[in-house]
């Protein structure tokens, strides 16, 4: 389960931070870019590096913000069976499930794969573009709560996952052909990833704090 937002931000107050696997107040003392705190007790990790590994994020979420509209444009599998042959985009995908009656599930692949990831990282540009002007800009508290609550649902990762199991299953049916959109989805799940793996918690919340004083 994600952690609750509130809790969240109560946890990081005063340079304490709850352990989220034993509950141990601890001290996070500051740290290097590549430094990490680890809990005493259990070994989890409490944070990692510092504001200046955190304003990373924003090259990484400006090459995902470029990327997913990409993924969009262009075919993402073509398939050619007995000469008969089918292209469709991300988009289609989604739509093919509602037109065969599976609205439900057309809706749940939409909101996963397009509509969240974009507002993640719609929302990881609005973080790390704070933390890099150094300003506290309108929503940030709003942005930062979004990604530490939904990050934890983001179905990107599991639909690539999925996407080269049915290749392989495919494979000996059908012509398969990798489409761009496929390799922009990938590399805008990999920048995603990477942008987020540089907003610690910790760092984040309080760097937020620090600047809305
Ligand atoms: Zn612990």
């Amino acid at each position: 389960m994600p952690d609750n937002s509130q809790t969240t931000a109560a946890s990081f107050a005063g340079g304490t931070v709850a352990c989220v696997e034993c509950d141990l107040l601890v001290t996070v003392p500051s740290l290097g870019m590549r430094q990490r705190s680890l809990c005493p007790r259990c070994g989890e990790v409490l944070s990692h590096g510092n504001v200046q590994r955190a304003r990373l994020a924003l090259p990484y979420s400006i090459c995902a913000a470029l990327l997913l509209p990409l993924s969009l444009l262009f075919p993402f599998l073509s398939f050619a069976r007995s000469g008969v042959s089918n292209e469709i985009n991300l988009i289609q995908s989604a739509w093919a499930l509602y037109l065969d009656g599976s609205v439900v599930l057309s809706g749940i692949v939409f909101t996963f794969i397009i509509i969240l990831p974009a507002c993640v990282v719609a929302a990881v540009l609005w973080v790390a573009l704070s933390l890099n002007l150094n300003r506290y800009l309108q929503g940030v508290h709003t942005a930062a709560r979004f990604i530490y609550t939904v990050t934890a649902w983001s179905m990107v990762e599991v639909f690539i996952i999925a996407v080269l199991v049915s290749l392989i299953k495919i494979a000996h049916m059908a012509s398969v052909e990798i489409g761009p959109s496929l390799w922009s989805y990938v590399a805008f799940a990999l920048f995603t990833v990477a942008a987020l793996a540089k907003l610690d918690k910790y760092v984040v919340w309080n760097r937020i704090e620090a600047l809305q004083r």
